[in-house]
């Protein structure tokens, strides 16, 4: 199960900190100034994933490579075209004569398009950026317990949507049987994970195919979080995001404008409260929260704006 927690505070950019239960690594999606983040929770950091890099986006890298210096582990970076630049300009503003190689690697992960991720890597001291690969598919990243995909959103530039997918968990009931445990239950489920359901399964010592005792199995569908960050209220974005957060558990959703405020939000496109709101129940989303609120409004408008957003998300 993910477990997000906002390190933003409302009138600051925006920073989200997502942690699974039963997993040491950390994730950061976005790098606005944030006050609640803290030097351990960037150096538990192994993936950070960044929109777009509107300096309210990115001006707090500077904070993880502070922080991450000296981990002396790999540290993803996954953003759009022109990160792994970006990247290696920030850091090259710095003088490293004094740290040694192996400090930290930087993997930057650069989205070309919905299907093509290009691979660049940089380490101290001299932080040469060089790539190193390719993924032609649309997950930017993955390991044991969730995958993340993506959406290009218009936000005058590419903006990524990210949505993290946790994987199925298949658990055996076996007060449906007269059964005890034992090997066979391992095989029993990796025959229905590898979907080869005449494989034989030995218990105790008689044999059986596997279909015949998949009713035994309980499959607990994955978690799914989503962070939407800047978009415009266009169609295609809304279409966009229709087809890959439909259904989500949950959704973190740029709302950077009042609905009276709405022409700016049509001149910078971005989105605004009562569109953000609107999208999220149209997608039948578990649980929508509006974050990244333009740094003009005072407590009251941003009351204001939340209860646009919720009024539109419940459909009242
Ligand atoms: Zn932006
Ligand atoms: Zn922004």
């Amino acid at each position: 199960m993910f477990l997000p927690e906002l390190k933003s505070l409302p009138d600051e950019d925006i920073c989200l900190l997502v942690k699974l239960d039963n997993h040491t690594p950390h994730y950061i999606c976005e790098c606005g100034d944030a006050g609640l983040l803290s030097v351990k929770d960037c150096q538990n950091t192994q993936v950070i994933f960044i929109s777009h890099t509107h300096i309210d986006h990115f001006v707090n890298f500077d904070t993880m490579l502070r922080h991450q210096i000296g981990i002396e582990k790999k540290v993803v970076i996954c953003g759009p075209a022109g990160i792994a630049e970006q990247v290696h300009s920030k850091i090259k503003a710095y003088t490293w004569n004094l740290i040694e190689a192996g400090s930290i690697v930087y993997e930057v992960r650069e989205i070309i398009n919905e299907q093509e991720i290009n691979i660049y890597e940089l380490e101290p001291p001299k932080w040469e950026l060089r790539k190193t690969g390719a993924i032609s598919k649309n997950i930017i990243f993955d390991n044991e317990r969730f995958q993340v995909n993506f959406t290009l959103l218009d936000h005058k530039i590419p903006s990524v949507a990210y949505l993290f997918k946790e994987m199925d968990t298949v658990k055996i009931d076996l007060s449906k049987s007269d059964f005890k445990g034992g090997v066979w239950v391992r095989e029993l489920k990796t025959a229905f994970e590898q979907e080869t359901p005449d494989n034989e399964i030995i218990i105790e010592g008689k044999s059986r195919l596997a279909k015949d005792l998949f009713h035994l199995l309980d499959i607990k569908k994955g978690n799914t979080l989503g962070v939407i960050m800047d978009h415009a209220s266009s169609a295609e974005n809304h279409a966009k995001i229709k087809a890959l957060f439909s259904g989500c558990d949950k959704v973190f959703i740029e709302s950077f404008y009042k609905l009276e405020d709405k022409t700016f939000a049509e001149a910078n496109y971005h989105s605004y409260s009562q569109a953000s709101g609107c999208i999220m129940r149209e997608c039948a989303v578990k649980e929508a929260i509006p974050v990244h609120f333009s740094r003009k409004y005072d407590e009251e408008d941003l009351r204001l704006l939340i209860e646009e957003f919720e009024r539109a998300y419940k459909g009242d």
